[in-house]
This record gives C-alpha cells, sequence and structure tokens, in this order.
C-alpha cells in the first residue's frame, strides 16, 4: 500500500478510499480474493466465473492474433463490434444505435463509467444520483470527476427503491442519474414504475440518464428492460455495458456506450485520453460473441438462477437470512441471526470460521450509512455447481456451531 500524495488525498477522501492510516486502500475486492487465497477458503466475495465463456468466442480471440489484429485500432473501436454491438440492442432490446456515430468501445464498463463521468461533469456543484449500496467504482469516480454524490437508499430485504426518496434526490443540479440493473451488490432489478419515474424525473430536471447494465443477461427473475427502451428517456441516456459477464470474460475488459451521437461524442473525448482504445484481438472476438445464437443468451439468465437457488438453499441452511435475487451474480444474506454485529468482521473472520469468503455490504455504502447495512453480506452465485455445493457445506457448520 502507498500512501495518498498532495492533490490526490482530498480526492481519495472524497470517495472513501483510504486507509484508517491515509494509505490507498486496496478495492474489497482485491482483499478478498488474497483472503480466499491465503486461507484456502471458497471464494464467494470478488464477482468472476470460474469456467470459461463459448469456445467459439476464445478461438476468434487466438485466430484475430494469429491474423495480425495486432495494432491499435480506429478510436470507435473496431467495426465489426460496433456493428455488432448495434445488432445486440435491435435484437435483444429494439434499440438501433448507429454504429458509426452512437456507440464508442472502451476498455470495459469501468472505463465506460469513468470516461462517462468525466465527460458530463462541468462543475464541482454538479451531482450524481446513484441507489446505494452501490458498484464502489461509482463513488470513485465522482470523486474524480469532481462532482458531488447523492445517494437514494435501497433496503432490506428487496432492496427496491421508494419513489419519494428518488423524488427527493434529483433537483436541478442534478447533472446525472446512474442507475444499475440489475444490481450489485444486491442482486434487485427495477420495476417498470421505477424505471419510468427515472425517465420522468430527468426530463424534469433536464439530468442525463446513465445505465450500468453489465448483468443485462443475468436477468433470471424479468427480462432486462434497458432505461434507453423508454422513448422518453432515449434522448438523454447514455447506455453502458461489456462483455465480462456475458461471456464468462472478465479479464478482457472490452465495454460500450451508446446514446445520442452528441453525448457519445464527448465519452469518447475523454476515453481516447484514458485508453485511447481497448484491446484490438478481443474486439473482433466480442463481436463473434454478441452474434451467438438466441439459445446462447437465454442460458445465462437460466444458469445464474439456478445457481442463485443452490446458494440461496445454502446460505438458508446455515442460518443466514437471505434477499431473493432477481438478476446479477449476487445475492445478500444477512448474517444477524448469527450472532453478527458487524458484517465485515464477520466477513474477516468466515475464511476461517467456515472456510467461505463474501464481502461486506457496508463496502458499497458511504460511511455514514453503514448502520443501514451493517449485517448485511453479499455472495457471489457466478461459480460451478460443485463450488457452490462445497461452499453451503462448509456454511452448513455455522449453524451446527
Ligand atoms: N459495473 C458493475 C455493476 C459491475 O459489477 C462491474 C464488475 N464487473 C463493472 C461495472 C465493471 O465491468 P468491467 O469489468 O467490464 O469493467
Ligand atoms: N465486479 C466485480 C464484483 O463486484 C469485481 C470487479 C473488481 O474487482 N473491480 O465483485
Amino acid at each position: 500500500m502507498s500512501s495518498v500524495p498532495g492533490a490526490w488525498r482530498r480526492t481519495a477522501e472524497g470517495a472513501g478510499l483510504l486507509s484508517a492510516d491515509g494509505s490507498i486502500a486496496p478495492t474489497i475486492f482485491a482483499e478478498m480474493t488474497e483472503l480466499a487465497a491465503e486461507t484456502g477458503a471458497v471464494n464467494l466475495g470478488q464477482g468472476f466465473p470460474d469456467e470459461d465463456g463459448p469456445a467459439d468466442v476464445l478461438e476468434a480471440a487466438r485466430k484475430a492474433i494469429a491474423d495480425g489484429a495486432n495494432q491499435y485500432t480506429p478510436g470507435r473501436g473496431v467495426p465489426s463490434l460496433l456493428s455488432a454491438i448495434a445488432e445486440h440492442q435491435e435484437r435483444f432490446y429494439g434499440l438501433a444505435p448507429d454504429p458509426a456515430t452512437e456507440i464508442v468501445v472502451t476498455a470495459g464498463a469501468t472505463e465506460a463509467l469513468a470516461a462517462t463521468l468525466l465527460a458530463l461533469i462541468d462543475s464541482p456543484d454538479d451531482e450524481v444520483v446513484v441507489f446505494e449500496p452501490y458498484y464502489d467504482s461509482y463513488a470513485a469516480c465522482v470523486a474524480l470527476a469532481g462532482a458531488r454524490l447523492r445517494t437514494v437508499p435501497l433496503e432490506w430485504p428487496d432492496f427496491q427503491p421508494d419513489p419519494q426518496a428518488l423524488a427527493d434526490a434529483v433537483t436541478d443540479r442534478t447533472r446525472v442519474i446512474l442507475v444499475n440493473d440489475p444490481h450489485n451488490p444486491t442482486g434487485a432489478v427495477f420495476s417498470p414504475e421505477i424505471r419510468a419515474e427515472v425517465a420522468r424525473l430527468a426530463d424534469e430536471h433536464d439530468a442525463i440518464i446513465v445505465t450500468d447494465e453489465v448483468y443485462e443477461h443475468m436477468s433470471f427473475g424479468a427480462p432486462h428492460v434497458p432505461i434507453a427502451t423508454l422513448p422518453e428517456a432515449a434522448p438523454r441516456t447514455l447506455t453502458i455495458s461489456s462483455a465480462g459477464k456475458t461471456f464468462s470474460a472478465t479479464g478482457w475488459k472490452i465495454g460500450w456506450v451508446h446514446g445520442p451521437a452528441d453525448l457519445v461524442t464527448a465519452v469518447l473525448t475523454v476515453k481516447q485520453f484514458l485508453t485511447y482504445v481497448p484491446a484490438s484481438p478481443l474486439q473482433p472476438a466480442i463481436a463473434a460473441g454478441l452474434r451467438l445464437p438466441d439459445a446462447f443468451f437465454a442460458g445465462l439468465a437460466t444458469d445464474m438462477g439456478a445457481k442463485a437457488a443452490i446458494l440461496g438453499s445454502g446460505l438458508r441452511a446455515a442460518g443466514l437470512e437471505i434477499s431473493e435475487p432477481a438478476g446479477s451474480y449476487f445475492t445478500v444474506a444477512d448474517a444477524a441471526p448469527l450472532g453478527a454485529r458487524d458484517a465485515s468482521d464477520f466477513c474477516r473472520e468466515l475464511p476461517r470460521s467456515a472456510g467461505v469468503v463474501g464481502v461486506p455490504l457496508t463496502a458499497f455504502v458511504t460511511p455514514e450509512n453503514r448502520d443501514r447495512y451493517a449485517t448485511l453480506v453479499r455472495f457471489a452465485a457466478c461459480k460451478r455447481v460443485d463450488v457452490l455445493e462445497e461452499a453451503s457445506r462448509r456454511l452448513a457448520a455455522l449453524s451446527a456451531g
């Protein structure tokens, strides 16, 4: 861990990224994966699959390297991937972004989010409204962009926002409403009413909607609906997704943004000075993936739903209460029935007490709101069935002990 120099300290403090001793804290995901490796625990902490994705996609990447796709690509992305993203949006959602002007390929959703926020924030008075708990990079990027974070709580057990709390958070200072659906870390999928309310509020206050849909094919409760499909939202929405989850290739970091040409150009302007372009041979491979038949995509949601059910039974049998997820990789459990007071302590002990790693929900909230989530833990179901069964066996020791 290194200590934070000069001007960066304020940004890091603003985003809650400093440890008590003033050094930069590693992300909770890195910390928990390290703990799993040290203890030999089953890692249900960091959300990454333990099996490869479709063989055709892997082969397409090998072939692209062999065929010489190894130099910089055009700034927006390789044409075959831009068209494949447009076709995917049309096939699943009836959206038809123009590949030449309304899409840009990024280094994962992470870069897409960073470039989007950096592009859209104009002044230190701008506010970004997010649902809390939120994916950790949101607070960091809002701080880097020099804006203010406004949070709308999602509460146990269903993690659906209160429409009034949402309406109270969105004001004329709101520059961006950032919506992650299906939601990490809670596993919630938002209702049509909430999507409509986001669109209405954005229109009323002239805000931009930014969506993070990286779990778009892992909505096992109801079919996924992008906010951009609402006609009133489309002209003010930037839709972000990535290949990591859909193709079980979280290390490839190929993402994208689409939306109105002027907003996408603003994102491109920033992104070209972050990475310039992401990995060239992986782009045609993801284009091949996005063109796989419907059955492949339908199978993703079915598989993840089945895995979430196995994880859920294991957690219940261990004496935890769970919030039934409707999408994403994740299930949130309450460790209070086992006597836990602080999920952070519980998660640091769990590898030794049960041989399993989870992530405390407090890692996804602003420090002043920690109490609301104090005993909640996120577990990832994106693992092989035998691994989930082994985790369940290990967790059973908690209720026996
Ligand atoms: N958003 C959410 C909600 C995530 O869970 C993740 C983690 N994969 C990301 C963004 C980052 O995606 P990528 O790996 O494509 O950068
Ligand atoms: N998206 C993954 C998760 O929520 C982690 C990504 C990361 O390690 N930054 O677990």
